[in-house]
Order: structure tokens, then C-alpha cells, then sequence
């Protein structure tokens, strides 16, 4: 069983599917058992994903993240 801040050093590898097929297993067994970091994945992949959106924007036109159309 991996510990909390271990989960947390490996966490945006996670999230960008970088890490052996066994860390990515042991860090989503970690999620579904521990209390504070599915918080903690949460918020990171939120992060993760605006970042994206600022990055993606040219080909995301049509997808605002806030839904806000601004017409
Ligand atoms: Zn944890």
C-alpha cells in the first residue's frame, strides 16, 4: 500500500498516464481507499484540465469550461 504523500509526489504522473502500469494500479487502489487524496486528484485534475482548455483553445472553439457562451 503506497503512502499518502507518495500518492501526492506521483499524482500529475498519474494524471498524465505517465508512470508503469503498476504504480498507475497501485496509486487508483490508493484513490479508492484513502479519504484525502481523491480530494487532493480532484483538484489536480481540474487543474490539469483548464490547462488543457487554455492550450487545446483554437481546435476546443465551441466547448466553453464555464458554459458561459457570452453571446
Ligand atoms: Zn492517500
Amino acid at each position: 500500500m503506497l503512502k499518502c504523500d507518495e500518492v501526492e509526489r506521483m499524482l500529475s504522473d498519474y494524471e498524465d498516464g505517465a508512470l508503469p502500469f503498476s504504480k498507475m494500479v497501485a496509486i487508483r487502489f490508493h484513490l479508492m481507499m484513502c479519504r484525502r487524496c481523491p480530494a487532493l486528484e480532484r483538484s489536480l485534475r481540474e487543474t490539469i484540465d483548464v490547462l488543457r482548455a487554455l492550450r487545446d483553445e483554437p481546435i476546443n472553439e465551441g466547448a466553453d469550461p464555464e458554459g458561459n457562451k457570452g453571446e
